[in-house]
């Protein structure tokens, strides 16, 4: 079973929702919302414990907090069903499926072009609006 922990209600089933679709079927996510940072989210995983930390930055939307935390809980699934690995190599080194990446600290080219960010990027949109569309069906939204 995933577990989800947040303080947040609304975060915290839309979590749950975005686990599910992902099939993410065990593991912990933690979800922090902050004020302020320097990114809209992040997402950090520790493998011994299968462990991942988001923290979210409020955003000037509310929506856009459901959009940004789509996109981690993606990552959440890289890391957790082990397509996504950073811990075993040097900081700036990714493997992804097997292969290794270069990345900066920037958010460059390389950063864009990262398969697990195209990923991250192209099935946030999918979540969201399959999220939306159970919100409808159970009633929730009007
Ligand atoms: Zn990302």
């Amino acid at each position: 079973m995933l577990h989800i922990i947040c303080e947040n209600e609304a975060l915290k089933r839309a979590a749950h929702f975005y686990g599910r679709t992902l099939g993410l079927t065990d593991g912990t996510v933690v979800i922090t919302l902050i004020d302020e940072h320097e990114h809209l989210g992040i997402c950090d995983y520790f493998r011994a414990g299968n462990l991942a930390f988001i923290v979210l930055a409020k955003p000037e939307e509310p929506e856009e907090l459901f959009c940004t935390l789509a996109h981690e809980m993606v990552h959440a699934k890289q890391y957790m069903k082990g397509e996504l690995n950073f811990d075993k190599h040097e900081e700036y080194l990714a493997e992804w499926h097997g292969a290794l990446y270069s990345i900066s600290d920037e958010l460059d080219e390389a950063y864009w072009f990262a398969p697990w960010e195209v990923e991250a990027y192209g099935m946030q949109i999918g979540l969201v609006e399959l999220y939306l569309r159970e919100l409808e069906k159970s009633g929730s939204v009007h």
